[in-house]
């Protein structure tokens, strides 16, 4: 069983974030019925923590910590954690997450272990799976200290169901002016109907094959029909359909939804390396050799501009 095991709580504008409930998951395989703190830095609610099935939930609160900064951040969570005794330390691997955790690892002087999609328990030791080279090769990594941080990618496990009412309890760190190296000025939230990319369930994303940024319409039809995000390929960004908050792979995104729809996109490796982990891969392309056809669960060979209304259409029927 290992030490008190710490998950970094991470909030969005609707509270706890999706991720943290499924870094929470993995947590509890690891703790094997011990402790799993949860660590709260800065604005967010404890209460939501004390609620998701932690044993107690740490609180770091400071005007360093007011508005997200890394390396402030990573203090703060090092802190909480150096002050309850150092354990694993589990990080979603979202913007935020991939900033903080090498910087949490530096200063634990722990290992750190990006982006695992898989785990498994071998006679209390933990082995972590993740892919590598663009999810061209999976590796099979296990800690050789019991203390390390993880960064657990969204949508890999499920949600923990949550529960109880854990203690809340207050660490001080002290930090000076060289934890924060950059002020935040301002901070523009775009608003959005649409499901966050990284933790959505479905997603539908258009290629460079939609031709003109109206083109983006049918695709949103798709995503409309079924509670989407949207999402695109590198070469629709680059031609300016789309804006760059919407590109998924090797230099985008990383996502793992329950069904990924691709119209009119290839299946190039920097692409697949995005979502090649999503549980149902769907593509439509009018190209019946199209290498996105080889990791695709169904696929259609077919003009997307005549598909994916189609789509929507049965989509809206079969909800109705
Ligand atoms: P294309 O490869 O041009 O494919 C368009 C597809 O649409 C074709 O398969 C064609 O048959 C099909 N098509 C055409 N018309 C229709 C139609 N009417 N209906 C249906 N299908 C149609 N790419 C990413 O996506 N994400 C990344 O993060 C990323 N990072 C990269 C990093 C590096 C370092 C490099 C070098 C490249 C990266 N790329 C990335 C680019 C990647 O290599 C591809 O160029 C890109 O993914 C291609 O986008 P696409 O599939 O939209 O376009």
């Amino acid at each position: 069983m290992a030490s008190t095991v710490y998950v970094y709580a991470e909030f969005d504008a609707k509270g706890l974030r999706k991720t943290t409930r499924q870094v929470l998951t993995v947590a509890h395989r690891i703790a094997a019925g011990g402790k799993v703190a949860g660590v709260v830095v800065g604005p967010g609610d404890p209460a939501l923590v004390a609620g998701a099935g932690v044993s107690e939930v740490l609180t770091v609160q400071a005007p360093a910590v007011e508005k997200y900064t890394a390396c402030a951040y990573a203090k703060a969570i090092a802190g909480a954690v150096q002050a309850c005794g150092v354990g694993p330390v589990l990080i979603g691997c979202t913007s935020a997450g991939k900033e903080v955790a090498p910087m949490v690892a530096q200063r634990l002087g722990l290992a750190m272990i990006p982006d695992v999609t898989d785990m498994k328990m071998d006679g209390g030791e933990v082995e972590f799976i993740r892919p590598i080279y663009a999810g061209k090769a999976i590796r099979h990594v296990r800690p050789t200290e019991g203390n390390y941080v993880v960064t657990i990618r969204p949508n890999a496990f499920p949600d923990h169901a949550g529960g109880g009412s854990a203690p809340i309890r207050p660490v001080a760190v002290a930090f000076d002016a060289a934890d924060n190296r950059v002020t935040v000025k301002s901070l523009e939230a775009k608003v959005s109907t649409r499901p966050e990319l990284t933790e959505a369930e479905y997603i539908v994303s258009g290629g460079v094959a939609v031709g003109k940024p109206e083109g983006f319409k049918v695709v949103e039809q798709v995503a409309d029909a079924l509670g989407a995000a949207v999402g695109a390929s590198r070469a629709a960004v680059n031609a300016g359909y789309i804006d760059h908050s919407h590109q998924v792979g090797q230099t985008g995104k990383t996502v793992s939804p329950q069904l990924y729809i691709a119209l009119g996109i290839s299946g190039a490796i920097q692409h697949l390396a995005g979502m090649s982990t999503s549980k149902c891969i769907v593509a439509v392309n009018t190209d019946a050799d199209a290498p996105i056809f080889k990791s695709a669960h169904y696929g259609i060979v077919g003009d997307l501009f005549e598909v994916a209304p189609a789509l929507a259409e049965e989509i809206k029927k079969a909800k109705a």
